[in-house]
């Protein structure tokens, strides 16, 4: 995957007046779904991304291939039965990607057991052949064994129920290689700026531009994709200005810890915080992930910032579970992601979860909501309705049991390298050059290899999408990531031809966006 490559190919369609069947606008987990799904197909698709590959919510998620437990109990069991299905598909999918995690959920009130136990019971049978493992009811001592850093005092006992658990930005990115392996192409840094219209009204021309040279690209298509996250309204408006706005936008948080604050391999799930959402503590590459939060917003943005409240909420509601209430000195990173909420009445985490195909009067088809979890189904949906509207070629959805890039079964072994699957061995092997086998930070696993390797095959170009997005360094130990900045600044430089300048004003501006991300 390279982009001078793919820019090359998009410059080279525009010359032949050749329009291309689909063109989609926004690299997150529904674009580069929709790019998949359609590519898969035999479709003709170009995808442009306005940042990174993952800069939006997609790379800044809770982390869980789930059902939604949560939408049980809002009898959405639709929702949750096709989630739990995407889920099983996932695992199957992408298996060095996706792995079961054991929840907990401790009991303080006698009724806590009965209640959630018979709720997940419904949650196992809904998976049907889907099934991660049995719930099941656990004792005082059962549910100390699973989370021993869990508050004893008054604990009754607890349920325990399997989900799914990944790192997103790096699905992401092999989602991205998935669909330029099938012939799509795909470029970051390459912000739609307008939509054009024929004759009568369609749109079927998108203007772009190449962030890296300035350049204006022209992309023709017969169907154009609109999968920008909180930004759908934003690009709805570049074909008709008079558009209603379909969104509402909320944010949440994370806030990251040191493994120690969560013992053992499984999770907490508090089901009921203050504010009526569930908390998740989660164990993720080696540290503890708490979130999240629901805060409404009066419109989006490219890096949302955490509110004091919501971090003082999270450190309060996890540590009134935990034995070491973790403090503000203990958060290693924060990072905050916004939802797109399919616009209703009332509060918005009881808005529609599920996603939303809507069609303009310009023909323009736009795709948000769902989740990360339901991005193949959603595809599927979207590449479907594109096909009927753009009068492609009628060709089934392949996406069911489709390999995604780096597929590999047992990649246990691997340890850190376990998120590259297949790619694993081949960074291995520029680890041998003991320059590149450096590890590049005494707290974090990550090798100056990993960052040669995404350079020269899943297009970073900054120091932030290889501190963000192709490790996950900067949601990790965000203090870590900045001690980092410099040493990545100078691989990238090497690998992509830059000069000391550029090394410079990277690390400038990484350190900058990193200060975000720390917690004082
Ligand atoms: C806090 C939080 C936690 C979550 N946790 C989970 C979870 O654990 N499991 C789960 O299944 N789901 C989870 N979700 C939901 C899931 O993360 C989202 O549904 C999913 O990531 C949305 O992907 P997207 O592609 O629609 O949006 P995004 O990832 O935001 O992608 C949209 C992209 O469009 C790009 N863009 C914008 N304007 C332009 C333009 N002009 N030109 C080109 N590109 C443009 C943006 O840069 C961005 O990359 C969570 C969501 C939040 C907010």
């Amino acid at each position: 995957m390279h982009r001078e490559e793919m820019v090359r190919r998009v410059r080279e369609r525009a010359a032949q007046q050749e329009p291309w069947d689909i063109a989609v606008i926004g690299g997150g987990a529904t674009g580069m779904g929709v790019a998949v799904d359609a590519a898969a197909r035999g479709l003709d698709v170009v995808l442009v991304e306005a940042y990174d590959f993952g800069k939006g919510t997609s790379s800044r998620s809770t982390k869980l291939v789930h059902g939604g437990v949560r939408y049980l109990e809002q009898g959405n069991i639709s929702l949750v039965m096709s989630a739990l299905k995407e889920r099983g598909l996932l695992r199957q999918n992408a298996p060095h990607l996706v792995h079961d995690l054991a929840f907990v959920v401790p009991n303080y009130s006698w009724w806590e057991a009965p209640f959630y136990g018979i709720g997940l019971k419904l949650y196992d049978m809904l998976a049907g052949k889907y099934g991660f493992g049995t719930s099941k009811v656990l004792s005082k001592e059962e549910t100390l064994e699973r989370l021993p850093a869990l508050e004893p005092e008054e604990l009754r006992g607890g349920v325990i129920y399997y989900d799914g658990q990944f790192d997103d930005a790096r699905l992401l990115i092999h989602l991205a290689m998935t669909a330029a392996e099938h012939g799509a192409a795909v470029v970051n840094y390459c912000p739609a700026t307008g939509l054009l219209r024929d004759a009568d009204g369609y749109v079927n021309e998108l203007t772009a531009r190449d962030e890296e040279t300035g350049e204006a690209l022209t992309i023709r298509a017969k169907m154009v994709v609109n999968a920008t996250g909180v930004f759908t309204d934003t690009i709805r408006r570049m074909a008709d200005a008079e558009v209603e706005p379909l969104l509402v936008t909320s944010q949440g948080i994370h806030l990251v810890f040191d493994r120690s604050f969560l013992k053992g391999d499984t999770a907490l799930m508090v089901p009921r915080t203050s504010d009526g959402r569930v908390l998740f503590v989660i164990p993720w590459h080696e540290h503890a992930v708490a979130g999240t939060t629901d805060t409404p917003l009066d419109g989006p943005s490219v890096e949302p910032k955490p509110l004091e409240e919501e971090i003082e909420f999270i450190l309060e509601t996890a540590g009134r579970y935990l034995t070491r209430p973790p403090t503000r000195a203990d958060v290693l990173a924060v990072y905050v992601g916004l939802r797109p909420l399919v616009k209703g009445d009332g509060k918005t985490a009881a808005l529609s979860r599920d996603h939303v195909i809507h069609v303009d009067a310009s023909g323009l088809l736009t795709i948000t909501g769902g989740k990360w979890t339901t991005y193949r189904h959603m595809a599927e949906d979207c590449v479907d309705h594109a096909i009927t509207l753009g009068r492609l070629p009628d060709e089934p959805c392949s996406t069911k049991n489709l390999r995604i890039h780096g597929y590999l079964r047992d990649s246990e072994g691997l340890g850190a390298l376990e998120v590259y699957g297949s790619d694993a061995e081949a960074i291995r092997t520029l680890a041998k050059d003991p320059a590149l086998g450096m590890q590049l930070h005494p707290a974090l696993p990550y090798l100056a290899a990993e960052v040669v390797w995404a350079a020269r095959n899943e297009m970073a170009r900054t120091v932030e999408d290889a501190l963000a997005r192709r490790t996950r360094a900067l949601f990790l130990n965000a203090k870590a990531a900045i001690a980092m900045a410099e040493p990545v600044a100078k691989l990238l430089a090497a690998e992509l031809g830059r000069d000391e300048a550029w090394v410079a004003a990277q690390v400038k501006e990484f350190r900058a966006l990193a200060e975000q991300y720390c917690v004082r």
